[in-house]
């Protein structure tokens, strides 16, 4: 992900933080000094949210690390201000091997939970009650240990995208087609949303936020698991397109925009003796050429990191390859025995579901009326 710093890795799995991740201690460093807390509390803050980060950096761990088990790698985890995401490159569709990656994560924060309330018995640091919630070093870790019970408590939620949402769908699947589980824990967490936003209404507008983000999230996982069960009866070979856009390394920026005026392409494969060397979208030429000479040549600015496509290959296999981000711009030329057979786009795999979508809608429509 663009704007993220390494911190290090583990396993083979990169950890890094946003950005935007800034806006934490900046925001704590600024409540501090408007509500006149003293600069050793402001430390105390600081130092307790980097320490719950690393709790989230232990929770993503437990989930990539037990995924690690069945053999599914994780790329990379990413800390946000809102927290942690472990970003794996296939998500485990078995229900047992589903269920039990979902639920690893807030068990690490139980752990760690349960191993500081024991600490914090042995220290007798309770003084929580006399000093309120803001940290310090007599109720450090039992702080600590009530935020890790949240975040357990929080992830739990049975709602895309929390890790309740999987293990609920993990659980509907030992009975149910993955499809169904996935329709019935995405209306579930719909609902679940609706309620957090009323409340919200009621008490406390953060509840709106995280009502909404839940909502988007469930409509999401449906929307994946819905185009993966449009695709799984087709491959490569049946949606690709026969006709694309070709340009040679040497040929420019202005060349490349001439024919998007004058024809219908909307990305390009960049070839060299015959071989695809790099792709071009519609759009990455656009910001080129708001910072380039029209006069460079496309090979200084096309996308050298794409992803082939074998003709047979099943399309849902594509949204599991999660390596690169998948966007609507994504151009995959699609070979066998070094013959260049087409291209596929991401545009046009979604208007193939749309098509499949409104014809399943007729043929439902037919069968039960
Ligand atoms: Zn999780």
């Amino acid at each position: 992900m663009q704007g993220c710093l390494t911190l290090g890795r583990y396993a083979g799995i990169k950890v890094s933080v946003h950005w935007t991740f800034l806006i934490l201690p900046l925001w704590i460093a600024a409540a501090g000094y408007y509500r006149g807390y003293t600069p050793d509390t402001v430390l105390w803050n600081l130092l307790l949210i980097f320490t719950v980060f690393g709790c989230v950096t232990l929770h993503e761990f437990g989930h990539a690390l037990t995924a690690k088990k069945f053999k599914f790698k994780t790329k990379d985890i990413i800390l946000l201000p809102i927290g942690g995401v472990a970003r794996m490159e296939m998500i485990p569709e078995n229900p047992r091997q589903e269920f039990l990656v979902a639920i690893a994560g807030p068990a690490v924060n139980f752990v760690i939970a349960a191993v500081l309330y024991t600490i914090t018995g042995i220290f007798d640091q309770k003084p929580v009650i006399t000093t309120g919630l803001v940290p310090s070093q007599e109720n450090f870790l039992y702080l600590l240990a009530l935020v890790n019970l949240f975040i357990g408590a929080f992830n739990l939620i049975p709602a895309f995208p929390m890790d309740g949402g999987r293990i609920l769908r993990a659980l509907l699947a030992y009975k149910l087609s993955r499809t169904t589980a996935t329709k019935i824990a995405s209306h579930i967490g719909q609902l679940i949303a609706v309620l957090f936003i009323f409340t919200g209404f009621l008490y406390n507008l953060f509840l709106i936020v995280i009502g909404v983000f839940i909502f988007l999230g469930a409509r999401s996982e449906w929307f994946v698991e819905h185009s993966r069960f449009i695709l799984r009866d087709y491959k490569v070979s049946d949606i690709l397109m026969h006709q694309f856009h070709q340009l040679g390394l040497e040929q420019t920026l202005e060349e490349a925009a001439a024919y998007i005026l004058n024809s219908s392409a909307r990305n390009f494969l960049i070839m060299e003796n015959n071989k695809v060397v790099g792709t071009l979208s519609r759009s990455e030429l656009t910001s080129a050429l708001s910072v380039m000479e029209s006069s460079t040549p496309v090979q200084d600015i096309m996308n050298q990191e794409f992803l082939i496509l074998d003709p047979d290959m099943p399309l849902t296999e594509i949204y599991n390859i999660r390596k690169q981000p998948l966007n609507a711009e994504t151009v995959m030329p699609v070979i066998q025995n070094d013959r260049l057979l087409g291209v596929l786009d991401i545009e046009n795999i979604s208007e193939f579901i749309k098509i499949r979508h409104a014809v399943l809608k007729k043929e439902n429509h037919l069968v039960s009326g």
